[in-house]
C-alpha cells in the first residue's frame, strides 16, 4: 500500500477534522502518502482529490465541521456510480480509502468495498450516536455538551418565570442526545423515538411535582419523537401554565471538539491507518469497553443502534 485518501461524508460531526489529522500524520509518519477528497462521494466523482501534507492538517483539530467539507450524494446507492467512482481511486493510484461518516456512509463504504474490491475503512462520525457496534462516534461528545449548555441557560430562566420549557434536540430516530442531555440536567421529562408518549400521563405527573413545589419544569424532545410544538399543545391545556419553545437546530452540529472527541477521533484515524496496513477491509473501528477495535461494515449495519432504557430509567428516577 503507497497511496491512500480521507474524506467526510454526510451529515458533518465535530471532531472530523481531528480524525483527518490523524490519518494524514499517522499515514504519512508510516510512509504512505496520503490525498483528501473534498465533499465526500460528490467530490469523488468529481475527481476533486488532492494531496494533503502533515503542515496541511495543522490547527484543525480545534475546528469545527470537516476542513475536506462533505455531501449527500445520492447517486451513490447505485451500482453503477460506485463502479465509476472505483475507476477513478484506481487511476489516481489510491490503494486504499478512509470514509468517516454517519450511517448512510458506511453503508457507501461497505458496498464500495466489497463490490468494487476497494480497501475501504470506515470511521463513524455522527452527534446521533446511532451507530451500532461502537460505544460513542465521533461528534456525540461535543453535541451533548452544547445542549447540556443551552439547556441548562433555559432552566435559569424557566424557574424564574415559572413556565414550562419544552426544547427539541437532534434525533431522528434515536433518543440518545435527548435521553443524555435529560438525564445530566435534571430534566422533567424526555420525550424519544423509542418510547412513546403519553400526554395524559405526562401531563399529571408534571401537575403532582408542581403541587410538591417544584418550579423548574424542562422538557427534552428528540426531533424524531414529535416536534416541540406539538409536546407543547398537548401539555399546555392540561398543566395549565405557560409553555416556552425553543428548538436548538444546527447549532448542535457546532462548536470546538471536546477533549473526548478529539480523543477518540485521534484514536480512531490512527486505527483506520493500521487496519488498512494490515490489509483489513470492509471494517469500521469502533470503541468497546475503552478499546479500539475493529467490526465488519455488515455487522454494524445489520442492526440499529439500541438505546439503553436504563438511562432514561435512571433520569425518571433522579429528577
Ligand atoms: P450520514 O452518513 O451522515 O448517515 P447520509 O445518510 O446522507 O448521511 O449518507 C451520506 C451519503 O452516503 C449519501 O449521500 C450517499 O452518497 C451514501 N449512502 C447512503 N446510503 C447509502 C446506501 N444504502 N448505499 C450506498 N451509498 C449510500
Amino acid at each position: 500500500m503507497k497511496r491512500i485518501a480521507v474524506m467526510t461524508s454526510g451529515g458533518d460531526a465535530p471532531g472530523m477534522n481531528a480524525a483527518i489529522r490523524a490519518v494524514v500524520r499517522y499515514g504519512i509518519k508510516k510512509g504512505l502518502e496520503v490525498y483528501g477528497i473534498k465533499r465526500g462521494y460528490a467530490g469523488l466523482l468529481d475527481e476533486e482529490i488532492e494531496p494533503l501534507s502533515f503542515a496541511s492538517v495543522g490547527g484543525i483539530m480545534e475546528k469545527g465541521g470537516t476542513i475536506l467539507r462533505t455531501s449527500r450524494c445520492p447517486e451513490f446507492v447505485m451500482k453503477e456510480t460506485r463502479a465509476e467512482a472505483a475507476k477513478i481511486l484506481k487511476r489516481h493510484g489510491i490503494d486504499g480509502l478512509v470514509v468517516i461518516g454517519g450511517e448512510g456512509s458506511m453503508h457507501g463504504a461497505m458496498f464500495l468495498a466489497e463490490e468494487q474490491k476497494i480497501p475501504v475503512i470506515g470511521v463513524p462520525g455522527t452527534i446521533d450516536n446511532d451507530i451500532a457496534m461502537t460505544d460513542m462516534s465521533i461528534g456525540v461528545d461535543t453535541c451533548l455538551n452544547t445542549v447540556v449548555d443551552a439547556i441548562q441557560k433555559l432552566k435559569d430562566t424557566a424557574s424564574s418565570h415559572e413556565r414550562a420549557f419544552i426544547i427539541e434536540v437532534m434525533g431522528r430516530s434515536s433518543g440518545y442526545i435527548a435521553t443524555v442531555s435529560g438525564l445530566v440536567t435534571g430534566a422533567e421529562a424526555i420525550i424519544v423515538p423509542e418510547v412513546p408518549v403519553n400526554y395524559e400521563e405526562l401531563s399529571n405527573r408534571l401537575l403532582q411535582e408542581r403541587e410538591r413545589g417544584k418550579i423548574n419544569c424542562i422538557v427534552v424532545v428528540a426531533e424524531g419523537a414529535a416536534s416541540a410544538y406539538t409536546v407543547a399543545r398537548h401539555l399546555e391545556h392540561r398543566i395549565g401554565y405557560e409553555t416556552r419553545i425553543t428548538i436548538l437546530g444546527h447549532i448542535q452540529r457546532g462548536g470546538s471538539p471536546t477533549a473526548f472527541d478529539r480523543l477518540l477521533a485521534s484514536r480512531m484515524g490512527v486505527a483506520a491507518v493500521d487496519a488498512l496496513l494490515n490489509g483489513e477491509t470492509s471494517v469500521m473501528t469502533a470503541l468497546q469497553g475503552g478499546k479500539i477495535v475493529t467490526v465488519p461494515l455488515a455487522d454494524v449495519l445489520k442492526e440499529k443502534k439500541k438505546l439503553d432504557l436504563h438511562l432514561l430509567e435512571l433520569a425518571g428516577l433522579l429528577s
